[in-house]
């Protein structure tokens, strides 16, 4: 049987709508005549949460502009009604910034899941996670001086040595574990932040001169004390909540034996597609995974199988 990979649009935060126009905004005179353009629309954060009026995000427009004082604009792209950019409101005061936007309250964009589209929420996490870096790279990591925007905000220059800076994207592995034979099994963990109940896909960031593959072995062995073997790649989802990327696979382990690391985790085990269901079921409000994360499709992926593999066996 062919092995499940995860489409694109079966994803939140991917297939973003969006010309990025990388080529043309180097182009200092081009990226004016963007901020310029009287159909621009602006994406306000104040930090880190967009600016809600009536349980809808705010835009801004050209008129609003240059109400926005000294926040930067970044160009986030080109969409279909013209360009779209970012801009950090967290200089102002939070009823300033909500009185700037004609807005009644602040949400971070995964509490608006289920209100927004893919699409919208694909944008407002880009919006986020670049605006978040803007303001975490002021200043210079290599002699302390300050930094200024170029290319519409996607560089970050030294004004004092010229070392450009580039956003920070820190990738994740995320995997689902499965265990060969019958019945079919696959490992799910409680983590020690996670709300009592919780068992999911086990995750962890790639270290320092470490492929993908070597990533997933070394997380599941430490934190589950599982030896795998294959390691299948999955997709990927951008993850900007602040700066990550979630690069999702299916492994099989060599053994059934577990031992827990407790300092990541409470509990693993694993469990059979009809106990995974039953979690689902019974959950109600601590499903076993965030209804816009990778990891809920890995979950959801093995369960469509398991159904093909029942009914195949019938
Ligand atoms: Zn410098």
């Amino acid at each position: 049987m062919e092995r499940a990979v995860l489409e694109n649009g079966s994803l939140y935060y991917t297939g973003l709508e969006l010309d990025r126009a990388g080529p043309l905004r180097s182009d200092p005179a081009w990226m004016q005549a963007q901020r310029e353009r009287p159909d621009l629309q602006i994406i306000p954060l104040w930090s880190d949460t967009c600016l809600v009026r009536a349980g809808l995000p705010v835009m801004l427009g050209a008129e609003q502009a240059a109400a926005l004082g000294p926040a930067e604009l970044v160009f986030l792209g080109l969409s279909v009604a013209g360009p779209v950019f970012a801009a950090d409101v967290s200089g102002l005061g939070r009823a300033a910034a909500l009185a700037l936007a004609g807005a009644e309250d602040t949400a971070d964009v995964r509490a608006l899941i289920g209100v927004i589209s893919r699409a919208e929420a694909g944008l407002l996490a880009y919006a986020r996670g670049l605006v978040h870096w803007q303001r975490r790279q002021q200043f210079c990591g290599s002699c302390g001086g300050p930094c200024e925007p170029r290319e519409g905000g996607h560089v970050r220059a030294c004004t004092a040595c010229e070392t450009m800076h580039f956003p920070k994207i820190e990738p994740a592995i995320i995997v689902l574990v499965e265990l060969p034979g019958e019945p079919r099994r696959c490992l799910l963990g409680q983590h020690q932040r996670s709300a009592p109940g919780r068992y999911s896909t086990l995750a962890g960031f790639v270290e320092v001169g470490e492929n993908l593959e070597d990533a997933v072995r070394r997380e599941v062995a430490e934190e589950a004390g599982v030896v795998v073997g294959a390691v299948h790649y999955q997709g990927s989802q951008g993850w900007p909540f602040p700066a990550g990327i979630m690069i999702g696979f299916r492994a099989v382990a060599l053994a059934p034996d577990i031992a827990v690391d407790q300092n990541e985790l409470t509990d693993a085990r694993w469990f059979t597609p009809a106990e995974v269901r039953t979690r689902i079921a019974d959950s109600g409000a601590v499903p076993p995974y965030r209804h816009d994360s990778i990891g809920r499709a890995l979950i959801e992926s093995w369960l469509a199988e398991s159904a093909d593999h029942a009914e195949t066996c019938q």
